[in-house]
C-alpha cells in the first residue's frame, strides 16, 4: 500500500483520519501518453514551413536582426517587432513566443543563441538550452509540429559539426508532445550534417 501523503485531526469527533493519495489508473498505452516525436531533416527558407511555429535565431533584444533572424521579420511583417517589444528581451538559452503574423507558421518562438567564443564559455549547454526550452515553449502553445533553424550558426559563428550533434541530440532526448521537429538547413553541408546524425 503507498504511503499516506497528509494527516489531519478531526476537531469534533477526536479521531485521526489520513488522506490516501489516489490511486493510479491504469492508462492505455498510446491513448494519453505523447506520440513519439519524428525528426527529420529538409533545407530551405523556414519563412516557408508550414509548421504550428517555427523558431528564430534571434538576437538578446528580440528587435529583428540580420541572417534567419531579418528573413522572418521581413516575412512576418511589421507587427512581428512590435508584439517582440513588450517581451523585453530574452537571455541567452531562453526563448519567448509571438504570433507569426503573416507566416505561414501560426508562431514563431524567438531563441537567443551562444555567440562561440571556442567553446569554453558554456556554448554548449547554452545552445542545447535553446532546443530544450524553444520545444518547452512550443508544448505551452499547444504546437505540434516546429521547424528550427541550425541556432548559432552563422554570425554567432558556432561550428556546425558540434551544433548540428546538440541539435540532434537535444531535440530527441527532450521529452515534449511536439509530434514533428523539422531542422531546416540552408545550405547542403548543414543538411548533410543533420541527416548523418539522425541515420
Ligand atoms: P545566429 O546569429 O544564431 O548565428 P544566423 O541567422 O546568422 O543566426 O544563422 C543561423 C543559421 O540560419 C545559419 O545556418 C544560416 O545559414 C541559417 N539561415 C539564414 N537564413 C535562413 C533562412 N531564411 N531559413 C533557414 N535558415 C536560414
Amino acid at each position: 500500500m503507498a504511503a499516506p501523503e497528509a494527516f489531519q485531526g478531526c476537531h469534533s469527533c477526536n479521531y485521526n483520519f489520513v488522506i490516501m493519495p489516489p490511486i493510479p489508473r491504469r492508462r492505455k498505452p498510446g491513448r494519453y501518453h505523447p506520440r513519439p516525436m519524428r525528426v527529420e531533416a529538409v533545407q530551405g527558407d523556414i519563412t516557408a514551413e508550414a509548421v504550428d511555429a517555427i523558431v528564430n535565431a534571434a538576437n538578446s533584444s528580440l528587435l529583428g536582426g540580420g541572417g534567419v533572424d531579418g528573413a522572418i521579420h521581413r516575412a512576418a511583417g511589421p507587427e512581428l517587432v512590435e508584439a517582440c517589444r513588450p517581451l523585453g528581451g530574452c537571455h541567452t538559452g531562453d526563448a519567448k513566443a509571438t504570433s507569426g503574423f503573416r507566416l505561414p507558421a501560426r508562431w514563431v518562438i524567438h531563441t537567443v543563441g551562444p555567440v562561440w567564443r571556442g567553446g569554453g564559455a558554456g556554448e554548449a549547454e547554452l545552445l542545447a538550452s535553446c532546443y530544450r526550452r524553444s520545444l518547452e515553449v512550443a508544448d505551452e502553445l499547444g504546437a505540434r509540429s516546429v521547424a528550427f533553424p541550425a541556432i548559432s550558426t552563422g554570425i554567432y559563428g558556432y561550428p556546425a559539426e558540434e551544433a548540428a550533434t546538440i541539435a540532434v541530440n537535444t531535440v530527441r532526448s527532450t521529452p515534449s508532445s511536439v509530434e514533428l521537429v523539422r531542422l531546416v538547413a540552408f545550405d547542403d553541408r548543414t543538411r548533410r550534417l543533420y541527416e548523418e546524425r539522425l541515420a
